[in-house]
């Protein structure tokens, strides 16, 4: 046979696959991984392309085949519109799939050992303690040993007397079965309704997108499980997004309690071994149903029958650094490519999702009601120019007294605001000077717990000083403005006997803790807990009844174009704590702003209003979703080299009808880990491909080693 080449593309940060002779004999396929050299090096690499012989070229020849299950048709065809359309390097895409090289192996097999049917009647102690505290089964001598207390010298003897089998098992065991047909909630008529609508979605085999709209409470988590359980049922594997926070054990819990099985998990905690676990079985299809982070979204999975998005407006999902993409809107075209279902769900859509569930290319169906007798949450405003707090307080009067009214029939209190530490400012009282993070344009936070001042941007930290670094006054630093800490220290002296606890991702890092407390305000052992968007996510709280709000302008600041509606939408969320069993809820939210369209739209409960305004605004303004936008963020270590280049590759826009450039300026984080920052914005029509647009400007530009260059893709946040 002629011999003939092959493109083969490695997990690098490269845009084109490499050409490879085919060695004589060997056989391969699309798909197929292998190794070839590059440098002095092997590199694993995948087959991109099969192509006819080579006639002029000199080429290096493809070392090995691995024999392993080949990368699929629609993953390459994923991998590369990904790249296409997120303007990013190929080879970055590919590696965000091929993550674990150990998991294209099989498992390693280890002796484990199991009880066998018949246990001995007599048993002496040991092997006593190793039928009762030993498991699970099967398992390793040495973890049966620890487990049930006793040497692993025991565990064999009883295995060499016939009290044990020994097995030679994977060390990375496959998940257990999900059982579609398991009973899950009684659900009432809308939610049966809308299940059936979602189930019979993904018995129709195809691609189709569906928003899930329901109010926060109303079951929307129940009715996604009937749609997971029809994909189960017809033998194809299942993907769950939630956000990162939202993958607590608890969260996890409840798929077991209605599969019978734990999903298979997919996260950034997760350490090595448990995501070569995830990876191999997702791959070898045996694993049906994953619930991950965004980053689930690249596992290689072999058939696929539906992606839920969870809390699909959520901004985790856009991925900020390394391959800029958003997790939501790269479902939706795994999907088509998998010809699969796509459910969005949430209870305040984005507006992109709205827009096209409203035009017909989304099915919509509403969940308006929670089920039975439970009502959403009142939600009334404080308006702060009315009701100031006293003098260096941040809780008005109503506040405080809605707070000792729950507190005082038992019930629990939540007071939101979504800023760690103690203070975001610590000012000196002598000269004025406010302290900085070192490196970054970013003021430093007071932790006063910990007794740090803290950099949120970069995680930088120092002890908290005696003395102004800059007038050397001695105990001048005083603290401005609310964090958690410092409301909880409020809510102390306005409440001595209530239990008060924090949530943050601060107090609550370790999952134990989180968990623990968690357990402590289900169980109503917490009275008030002062928290940040950590108790937003997926927890339900039976006796919590009222929510405060402490800052409802805070995320109005910024001029983010979004930034009305992430303020709509987390305050719904927040508010939507409340009152989830048979207790009614109410919420106050303290702002400046009453006469804002998303507060009072808020206030009024009349979501369709603050949607209309907003529409209305985006649409004269040509701003998603009427138009599109592309940012690009320069950086580098010298400012005036890095404002100059930007300068420079504005003049060398591509020319084109509806496009319009903006910039460069500076945006409101100037300088991160050291680097200067700039920015601009390319805004569009509708129908403009402006990723195209966008990779051939990038081409046109030779970039200096100095500087980053990144363009962001329908960008979400401005910083
Ligand atoms: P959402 O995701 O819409 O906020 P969830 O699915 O988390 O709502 O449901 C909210 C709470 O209501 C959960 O504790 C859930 O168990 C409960 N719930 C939902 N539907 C029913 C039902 N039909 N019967 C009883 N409890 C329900």
């Amino acid at each position: 046979m002629a011999p003939r080449n092959a493109q083969i593309l490695f997990p690098v940060n490269l845009s084109t696959p490499f050409d490879y002779a085919v060695p004589s004999g060997m056989k391969l396929s699309v798909g197929d991984y292998v190794f070839a050299p590059i440098g002095q090096q092997m590199k694993l690499g995948v087959v991109w392309s099969l192509n006819p012989p080579a006639t002029d070229k000199e080429l290096r020849e493809i070392a090995q085949v691995k024999a392993t299950r080949p990368l699929s048709a629609n993953m390459i065809k994923f991998i590369s519109w990904v790249a296409r359309y997120n303007c990013a390097p190929l080879g970055m895409v590919l590696r965000m799939v091929v993550r674990s090289y150990k998991a294209l192996d099989p498992s390693a097999v280890v002796t484990q050992y199991r009880p066998t049917s018949e246990i001995p009647s007599k048993l002496t102690p040991s092997r006593q303690k190793i039928i009762e505290h030993g498991g699970p089964f099967p398992a390793r001598a040495a973890d049966i040993a620890k487990r049930a207390g006793v040497s692993p010298g025991v565990v064999k003897g009883m295995a060499d007397v016939g009290g044990l089998i020994a097995e030679q098992l994977p060390v990375d065991p496959p998940f257990d079965q999900a059982d579609p047909d398991l009973d899950g909630l009684e659900l009432s008529e809308d939610q049966r309704l809308a299940g059936q609508a979602l189930s019979e979605q993904v018995e129709q085999r195809a691609f189709n997108v569906t928003l899930l709209d329901g109010v926060t409470g109303s079951g929307k988590t129940e009715v996604y499980f009937e749609a997971v359980a029809q994909a189960l049922r017809q033998g194809q594997q299942v993907l769950v997004l939630v956000p990162e926070i939202a993958l607590t054990q608890a969260g996890l819990a409840r798929f077991k309690a209605r599969f019978g099985a734990e999903p298979a998990p997919w996260h950034s905690g997760l350490g090595e071994a448990a995501k070569r676990r995830t990876w191999r079985e997702v791959t070898q299809g045996r694993a049906q149903l994953v619930v991950g982070a965004r980053s689930a979204l690249f596992l290689p999975f072999s058939k696929l029958g539906l992606i839920v998005v969870d809390e699909e407006h959520d901004t985790s999902y856009k991925q900020d650094e390394g391959v800029i993409y958003s997790a939501r809107d790269m479902s939706v075209v795994r999907a088509m490519i998998e010809q699969c279902s796509v459910v969005l769900a949430s209870a305040t859509p984005s507006l992109e999702s709205l827009t096209n569930a409203r035009s017909g290319r989304y099915l919509h169906l509403e969940l308006p009601e929670r089920p039975g007798a439970i009502t959403l949450p009142e939600i009334d405003l404080v308006d702060l120019k009315e009701n100031a707090p006293e003098r260096g307080d941040f809780l008005s009067q109503p506040l405080i007294d809605a707070v000792e009214e729950v507190v005082s029939k038992g019930e629990q209190a939540l007071l939101y605001l979504n800023r760690r530490g103690y203070a975001p400012l610590i000012i000196c009282r002598n000269c004025g000077e406010r302290l900085k993070s070192p490196d970054t344009d970013s003021w430093l936070v007071e932790h006063r717990a910990s007794g740090r001042a803290m950099c949120h941007q970069t995680g930088f930290s120092m002890r908290m000083p005696k003395t102004c670094p800059e007038c050397k006054a001695e105990d001048s630093l005083t603290s401005v403005g609310p964090g958690v800490e410092r409301v909880a220290e409020e809510a102390l002296r306005h409440f001595p006997n209530a239990r008060i606890e924090i949530m943050s991702s601060d107090t609550s890092g370790k999952p134990e803790e989180i968990k623990a407390r968690l357990d402590r305000m289900a169980k109503g052992e917490i009275d008030i807990l002062v928290g940040t968007q950590m108790v937003v996510k997926g927890h339900n709280f039976p006796l919590l009844t009222f929510v405060g709000v402490v800052d409802g302008d805070l995320s109005l600041v910024g001029g983010d174009l979004r930034a009305g509606e992430r303020t709509y939408q987390t305050l719904v969320q927040v508010a939507g704590r409340a009152g989830r069993a048979d207790k009614p809820g109410n919420a106050l939210i303290q702002t400046h702003q009453p006469e804002h369209e998303a507060l009072a739209a808020l206030a009024e409960g009349d979501r369709e209003r603050f949607v209309s305004v907003e529409l209305a605004m985006r649409n004269m303004l040509e701003l998603p979703p009427y138009g599109r936008l592309a940012a690009v963020i320069f950086s580098g270590p010298n400012e005036k080299h890095t404002e100059d280049f930007a300068t420079k590759f504005v003049t060398l826009a591509p020319r084109a009808d509806d496009i319009e450039i903006m910039g460069p300026s500076e945006p409101p984080i100037g300088r991160l880990r050291g680097r200067f920052r700039r920015r601009i914005l390319v805004q569009s029509g509708p129908k403009v491909d402006l990723s195209t647009y966008m990779a051939n400007w990038r081409g046109k530009v030779r970039i200096p080693s100095k500087i980053k260059l990144q363009i962001d893709i329908d960008p979400q946040s401005f910083f």
